[in-house]
């Protein structure tokens, strides 16, 4: 048995929090591998150590007055080495970071820095290697992650070591030169030291108890997800619940690694899994709810729009021309919805409207704005009779309209457009039907 554990940043913010990190390694010999973040926020009104090395590339940058930024942000290291006893400094290190961004200041190499400072600690302060993803992490051209590569170094680096710290964030542009991934990026690298090291489990460590079925700034207390497939969490992070990289589940996904999400300050609880496939039931009908407003629908109608073959196509054509991806695409017999984000279309509405005219020729097309989308996912639902009818009459008893409605024949999830006023009281409803009633 192999185990990677990734800690995010507010569970190595200070000596504290990386003492429990440090305990929960030790506490089970398989967790050999181990990705930390920067140090995040000690409590709300704090800043992460990733803000603070982005302002300090912007100081660079401006010839501003680095060498007090820098220090700032070798204070907050110093606290945590104070804080775990350890003979060690990073002075030195210090000193190549100042001198870099003096020299040639630039974003990535700056950002990345918090990732590797907090590696170089925690791999003294478990005696672990330190493996450094420079060196084992590559892009290509174009930003995407070289896969193949990648792969091949890193666990060729593994394979030398007994325990390992791979810093999460960063890895090796095809310049030559260190690139990040994108905010929130560490939980993409525990998954890749994952995929290569072929472990186990991908234990994914923060500061909530996994994920809940709806968010818990509308729903009071909503209960935890045991078990989460792959493809019903890709659902739920597209309609905007986060826990997890969107990004993360890719590369261990093709390998059938299970990622556990857990609480460093409550390591007792099970948390929630992310698997491929699963024969357990979940407690509920539904897996999860999410949602998002600020949507636009554009309602196209044609009369006999059934028979003319392309009409879909051109309608799309006048979105694609404009840059502008749409998000679902109900449709009717003469009719067919585009939905759209609202701060993606409002700029550019009227070209896109023209465009259908002149493409498609609709009989009339009509906007409607201020609209949200909630997903109701959940792998139960294919095999439950009624689930629809539930979601229905649940919003009709507590006065929601809903303006559109689409189910993919996947029947993972439907997606359910109210107004933008409605959409915390759907939500409830929602909860409120499957979760407290469970009919
Ligand atoms: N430290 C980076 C951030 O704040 C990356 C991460 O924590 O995953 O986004």
């Amino acid at each position: 048995m192999k185990k990677v554990v990734k800690f995010g940043g507010s569970s190595l913010a200070d000596a504290k929090q990386f003492k429990k990190a440090g305990d929960i390694v030790r506490a089970d010999a398989t967790r050999l591998y181990v990705v930390p973040s920067a140090p995040g926020k000690r409590n709300s009104s704090d800043t992460k150590v990733t803000d603070m090395l982005i302002e300090a590339y912007r100081i660079a940058a401006n010839d501003g007055d680095l060498d007090r930024q820098l220090a700032d942000i070798k204070a907050r290291y110093d606290e945590i080495i104070t804080g775990l006893g350890l003979d060690f400094t990073l002075d030195d290190e210090f000193e190549v970071i100042a001198d870099t961004l003096k020299k040639d200041p630039y974003l990535d190499y700056a950002a990345s820095r918090g990732e590797y400072l907090n590696g170089k600690i925690m791999a003294k302060y478990l005696g672990f290697d330190f493996v450094d993803p420079f060196d084992t992490i590559f892009f290509n051209e174009e930003g995407s992650l070289n896969t193949y590569k990648t792969e091949k170094e890193m666990k060729a680096a593994l394979q030398k070591t007994q325990g390992a710290v791979v810093p999460g964030f960063y890895g090796r542009g095809k310049d030559g030169r260190v690139k990040t991934f994108s905010r929130g990026g560490s939980d993409v690298t525990g998954s890749i030291v994952a995929a290569a090291a072929s472990v186990d489990v991908y234990e994914n460590w923060t500061d909530v108890s996994g994920f809940l079925v709806a968010d818990p700034r509308i729903v009071k207390d909503p209960v935890g997800i045991d078990t989460i497939t792959y493809r019903e969490l890709r659902e739920l992070s597209y309609m905007g619940a986060s826990v997890l990289h969107e990004d993360a589940i890719f590369p261990v996904r093709s390998k059938g690694i299970p990622i556990n999400i857990k609480n460093t300050n409550r390591p007792q609880d099970e948390g929630t899994w992310i698997v491929e496939s699963t024969a357990k039931k979940s407690d509920y009908t539904i897996t999860g709810i999410a949602g998002k407003k600020g949507f636009c629908a554009c309602l196209i109608t044609k009369g006999l729009m059934n028979s003319e073959i392309g009409f879909g196509r051109k309608v799309l054509q006048s979105f694609e021309d404009n840059g502008i991806s749409f998000e679902h695409m109900p449709s009717g017999i003469d009719t067919m919805t585009v939905v759209v984000h609202e701060d993606e279309f409002l700029d550019k509405e009227q070209q896109v409207v023209s465009e259908i005219h002149r493409f498609a020729h609709p009989d009339s097309i009509e906007i409607e704005s201020d609209l949200a989308l909630i997903a109701v996912v959940g792998r139960g639902m294919k095999s439950m009779r009624g689930t629809a009818g539930r979601i229905f009459s649940a919003l009709a008893h507590r006065n929601v309209n809903v303006r559109m409605i689409d189910q993919g024949s996947s029947e993972l999830n439907i997606i359910i457009g109210v107004a933008n006023q409605d959409f915390e009281t759907a939500i409830e409803a929602i909860y409120d039907i499957f979760v407290n009633t469970q009919l």
